[in-house]
């Protein structure tokens, strides 16, 4: 398969707005958390691995994946949520591979999450790692204006929930950094051409 570039970054930091500037560029991406969703929905080993693991209750009469009961059986349930978490990312990560090895013609692809595991830990091997990084209150401003219906106390919440700066920064093998002074399209700019070179 072609390079596989990882891009992460807490909520709101500009992850998906860093990877569509790499679309622009012709280069595939892999939204994880989008197609985590849809392999939930529409995956059948999957789905008959969940409704063993929670009961039938986990998709209704027509199918469809009942998040927000799942999402109540596992509030407060670490053990289980662990355990469905053990079903869909491997999943993912086999469908990743899946993915990649239809751009072979590519120079390099990229997968997109909020969570990507550092090198060595499982999942799928990614050549470099990118982190976009962004201040924390205009993070919050611009989710809230995305979001309106999420209040800066659930923002916030969501952000304690998730690893530092500091952590991501030392999984990241380049950084972006996009607040209100650094230009995105350029750096991304900078990054394609690095991975583009056969040297990497
Ligand atoms: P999430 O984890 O919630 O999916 P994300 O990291 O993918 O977030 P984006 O969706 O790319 O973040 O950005 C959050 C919001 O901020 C979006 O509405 C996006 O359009 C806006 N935004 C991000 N970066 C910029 C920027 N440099 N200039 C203007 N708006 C931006």
């Amino acid at each position: 398969r072609p390079l596989l570039i990882g891009v992460t970054g807490g909520i709101g930091s500009g992850k998906s707005t860093v990877c569509r500037i790499f679309e622009a560029l012709g280069i595939p991406v892999y939204y994880a958390d989008e197609r985590a969703k849809w392999l939930v929905d529409h995956d059948a080993i999957l789905k008959s691995d969940i409704t063993r693991l929670l009961g039938p209750e986990a998709y209704d009469i027509a199918g469809r994946y009942a998040r927000s009961w799942v999402a109540a059986q596992v509030f407060g349930n670490p053990e289980l949520l662990l355990q469905l978490n053990a079903l869909i990312h491997p999943r993912v990560y086999a469908d990743t591979d899946l993915w990649a090895r239809d751009y072979t013609g590519k120079p390099y692809v990229i997968k997109e999450a909020a969570l990507l595991r550092a090198a060595g830990e499982g999942g799928n091997r990614l050549d470099k790692l990118i982190v976009v990084q962004s201040p924390l209150e205009l993070r919050i401003h611009r989710v809230h204006k995305r979001d309106p219906q999420r209040t800066e106390q659930e923002i916030k919440n969501i952000i304690s929930r998730q690893l530092s700066d500091e952590e991501r920064i030392e999984m990241a093998d380049y950084v972006i950094y996009n607040n209100e002074t650094q230009l995105l399209i350029p750096q991304v700019l900078r990054l394609h051409e690095t991975f583009l070179r056969t040297d990497l």
